[in-house]
């Protein structure tokens, strides 16, 4: 039940994010529709209830019945064309406008007939309007925007000056102190609870999508593609954060650089995506050798991968190391039906006094002398402080 729940929230996020016009005309028609057909109805019925007519102005009634029942039919229409649409990139240019423009103007029209500060259809517009603007761009919203505040300004200056009924449909004022008509009483919670629900449903699931979009940037941008580990800058961030702990704690902390020997040899025998390949192999590797949620294993560049060891004086980070190496040497890498070896130089140095700076120019220095002494090996020391100049 609960799977069935988080993958509908999934699948209406993919099709907002996706943002496309049929889909969105679509959810947009229908949540519209199941708005003013109760409206609707629930008019309908006034008009043959002897004592709900007496609610609204008889100049007013027919004229507005079937402005919206044109109105359900006409977003129906919309409705059944988006459906069609709903595979296409490209829609007919005009089907959001077809879609968004009556539902907003229609919707806000209707208030301002109902009465827009005393009834609940001040909230079915403010649902309409979070509702477009999670579906739609604000450029595709300018006009029925624009149109509706239009329509809402010159209505209250009718009203100011005048001219124009505030609740226009209605014989009269609802709240005068009298007892509420069934009918109304009725109709405004029907109209006041279906509109907060679906207000605050579109609210929820705004937040819902947000906290997933940014959780989803976060990892974007702290993860490298090729390898599904941390990136440069999420190792930097790590690496900032355990120095200060060290610092503190004073308690070991080590970085080991790994060098993939001869790598551009990879590359130029069997081409760029073995090479990737290759690349996306070490990283499962890494991972596979590190502690979740404590170690950081981090592609620092090209063909260059670093660990970030908490808790890990140089004689850990050289068993972790020599593991990695020997997992490394014997994996069993093939391309074009021939397999082929691959081997790192790794460089390890112990962070002390939380210098992490000095440290990782040390874990440098010790990786290419490995790559001096012959490839394939490790050199590892402590990173003690640089002695000051004289
Ligand atoms: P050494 O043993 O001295 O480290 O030699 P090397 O060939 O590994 O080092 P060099 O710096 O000469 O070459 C590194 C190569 O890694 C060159 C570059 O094209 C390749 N490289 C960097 N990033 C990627 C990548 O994302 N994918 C692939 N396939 N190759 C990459
Ligand atoms: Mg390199
Ligand atoms: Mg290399």
């Amino acid at each position: 039940m609960k799977a069935r729940f988080i993958a509908s929230l999934q699948w209406i996020e993919r099709r907002v994010v996706e943002r496309r016009d049929s889909v969105s005309s679509l959810f947009f028609v229908e949540l519209t529709l199941a708005t003013l057909l109760p409206l609707l109805l629930f008019q309908w019925d006034a008009a043959y209830d002897a004592s709900a007519q007496g609610l609204f102005r008889d100049s007013w009634m027919r004229p507005a019945l079937w402005a919206q029942a044109a109105l359900v039919l006409w977003l129906m229409a919309v409705g059944v064309l988006a459906w069609r649409q709903r595979q296409n990139e490209q829609v007919m240019p005009c089907l959001v406008q077809a879609a968004v423009l009556p539902s907003i103007l229609g919707v806000g029209l209707l208030c301002l007939a109902y009465g827009i500060k005393d009834t609940p259809m001040g909230v079915v517009l403010l649902a309409e309007v979070v509702l477009a603007r999670a579906l739609f761009s604000l450029r595709q919203l300018r006009w029925a925007f624009i149109l509706t505040l239009v329509a809402v300004l010159l209505a209250e200056w009718g009203q100011a000056k005048g001219w124009l009924a505030y609740a226009p449909m209605l014989s009269h004022p609802v709240y005068l102190g009298h007892e509420l008509h069934p009918w109304w009483a009725i109709w405004v919670r029907v109209v006041f609870f279906w509109a907060a629900g679906l207000f605050s449903g579109c609210l929820f699931l705004l937040a819902f999508l947000l906290n997933r979009q940014r959780a989803m940037l976060e990892t974007l941008v702290s993860t490298d593609m090729l390898t599904g580990l941390a990136n440069r800058r999420e190792f930097m961030t790590r690496l900032a954060r355990e120095s200060h702990r060290q610092a503190r704690s004073e308690r070991p902390l080590s970085v080991v650089m790994f060098d993939v020997d001869n790598f551009k040899r990879i590359n130029d025998t069997w081409g760029h995506p073995v090479g990737d390949n290759v690349l996306a192999q070490i990283g499962g590797i890494l991972r596979a050798h590190t502690r979740d949620q404590v170690d950081t294993a981090a592609r620092y560049g090209g063909e260059e991968f670093v660990l970030l060891l908490p808790e890990t004086d140089l004689l850990g980070a050289q068993h972790v190391a020599e593991k990695v190496s020997a997992r490394l040497r014997e994996y069993p890498f093939a391309a074009a039906g021939q397999a082929f070896k691959v081997t790192q130089s790794v460089g390890i140095a112990q962070v002390v006094d939380g210098d992490t700076d000095w440290a990782l120019k040390v874990a440098d220095q010790n990786l290419y002398q490995a790559k001096r002494d012959g490839r394939d090996r490790i050199v590892a020391s402590k990173a003690f402080a640089v002695p000051p100049p004289l």
